[in-house]
């Protein structure tokens, strides 16, 4: 059933949503979703206990087309088996390895921060810039890392949340709305995040259900991108995902990387840190464990945690030959070589 889902259906229902939302520029789903919740409100309300029935009815057409659209997605084969195995170490010799991979990823960020990068422009333009680059880098990497045969779909934009001021109280910066195939980003967010988010998003259209996968499929298409503002972006989400796991393992490298760390980078992390932080507060705590209670009903046992699994994921994906991360993050390739990789933008 998972595999006909899989290898058959998905790419039918994917395609068939995307010539619907796709074209359109702003988001078709928040809306329905609004007007079903209105509709049950009035029925309630008009027809109390006689609507009952039917609202049930409603609530399990959506779960049967959530599990239709989406939901098999989750048992799909876990991408680590389509990535290079980790090579056998010990603790101290992974450690040394992810403080030098750490350091590496300090160091392209910096690089990238002094590319051709530019946050100008409208909402629209900017947004219409990163997707156009998205697009590029989603093309870049091979196609026997995809989740399901979709490379002749074509999708559709990562959108602007029409509902960004919740999202931002929320503390989510993205999600993605299984009914309509749609991505779409929290707008109001610092703008050195859209491109990260989009990505990642945008991989949840393409059949990465699991958050680990879709933020490491995400990183490897902004690392993928010729755009070089999407690339710089991939750079800090990559630098991210490493000074994770440095905060746990080795704090004094750490401390070490951040004295060493170009303060555009710099800047740009502490600004996105300082914007979550100024809008933490009761409805991001009910959000996270709500979000946490989804993904284990979808069976990631670990909850929200499988966020953090993205960095052995992230690892496995160094060793792949093949990806852009690796190449890279790579000692022996020459530096001018990684300078030169972010080409000219696509506008
Ligand atoms: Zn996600």
């Amino acid at each position: 059933m998972v595999e006909w889902h899989r290898a058959f259906f998905f790419p039918r229902v994917a395609t068939a949503l995307q010539s619907v939302s796709g074209t359109a520029v702003s988001t078709m789903g928040e809306v329905g979703a609004v007007f079903l919740v209105l509709l049950s409100i009035v029925a309630l309300l008009v027809r109390r206990a006689r609507s009952i029935g039917s609202l049930i009815l409603a609530l399990g057409a959506i779960v049967f087309t959530f599990y239709l659209s989406w939901g098999f997605a989750y048992a799909y084969p876990p991408v680590s088996g389509r990535l290079a195995p980790l090579p056998r170490s010990d603790d101290r010799a992974s450690a040394a390895r992810l403080v030098e991979l750490a350091e590496r990823s300090a160091r392209l960020a910096g690089r990238a921060s002094e590319g051709s990068v530019s946050f100008a422009g409208s909402d629209a333009e900017f947004l219409a810039r990163i997707n156009a680059g998205l697009e590029a880098g989603f093309g870049q990497w091979p196609a026997s890392l995809e989740a399901s045969p979709i490379r002749g779909v074509i999708f559709g934009p990562a959108k602007a949340s029409r509902v960004s001021f919740a999202l931002t109280r929320l503390q989510i910066s993205g999600f993605y709305f299984p009914w309509t195939g749609e991505a779409q980003i929290d707008t109001e967010m610092p703008r050195t995040l859209w491109a990260r988010v989009g990505a990642h998003e945008k991989s949840h259209q393409r059949g990465f259900a699991r958050e680990n996968e879709a933020a490491l499929i995400g990183l490897i298409t902004c690392l993928s991108s010729p755009d070089p503002t999407v690339f710089y972006e991939g750079s800090l989400g990559l630098f991210v995902g490493f000074d994770r796991e440095m905060a746990r393992l080795d704090p004094e490298a750490r401390r070490r990387i951040w004295g060493g760390l170009n303060p555009r980078v710099v800047d740009a992390l502490r600004l996105e840190a300082a914007f979550w932080k100024a809008h933490e507060g009761v409805a991001g705590k009910v959000s996270e464990k709500v979000n946490d209670t989804y993904l284990k009903a979808q069976g990631v046992r670990s909850g929200i945690e499988s966020y953090a699994e993205t960095t052995r994921l992230i690892l496995q994906a160094v060793e792949t030959p093949g990806l852009a991360v690796g190449r890279l993050l790579s000692a022996e390739t020459p530096a001018p070589e990684v300078t030169a990789t972010p080409a000219a933008p696509i506008r």
